[in-house]
């Protein structure tokens, strides 16, 4: 079980600013910029490099509650950046796919 299903499981707290039935949205808990969510779906896609064809809606799904989060969080407008972390060499931590969204600063290029 990943950290991120025991969140979901509310087995370990987080602070989660949305949630339905497909995924859920919540605080880094080690945020690189002043708004630090991961949107994470409830099935465990491992990551972008191992998801298959019937991920198809699930992964646009992600997207668009991105969108929803951020307006949502005040920061469409402002803008935010979308990390996505996939294998050993992205530095990804966490065996469960999840979007980053960063935002409430400006960001740096390139993307290091
Ligand atoms: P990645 O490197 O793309 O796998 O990102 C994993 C992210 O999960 C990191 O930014 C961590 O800070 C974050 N993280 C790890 N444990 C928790 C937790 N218990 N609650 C919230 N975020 C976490």
């Amino acid at each position: 079980m990943t950290i991120f299903e025991k969140i979901i499981a509310r087995e370990i707290p987080a602070k989660i600013v949305y949630e339905d039935e497909v995924c859920i949205c919540f605080h880094d808990i080690a945020p690189q910029a002043p708004v630090h969510l991961l949107m994470v779906p409830k099935k465990c896609i491992v990551r972008v490099g191992e998801a298959v064809a019937e991920d198809k809606e699930t992964l646009g799904h992600l997207m668009l509650m991105a969108q929803k989060v951020a307006k949502q969080e005040g920061f469409n407008d402002s803008g935010f950046r979308v990390v996505i972390n996939s294998g050993p060499d992205s530095g990804e931590e966490v065996p469960h796919l999840h979007l980053h969204l960063l935002a409430g600063r400006q960001m740096g290029v390139p993307l290091a």
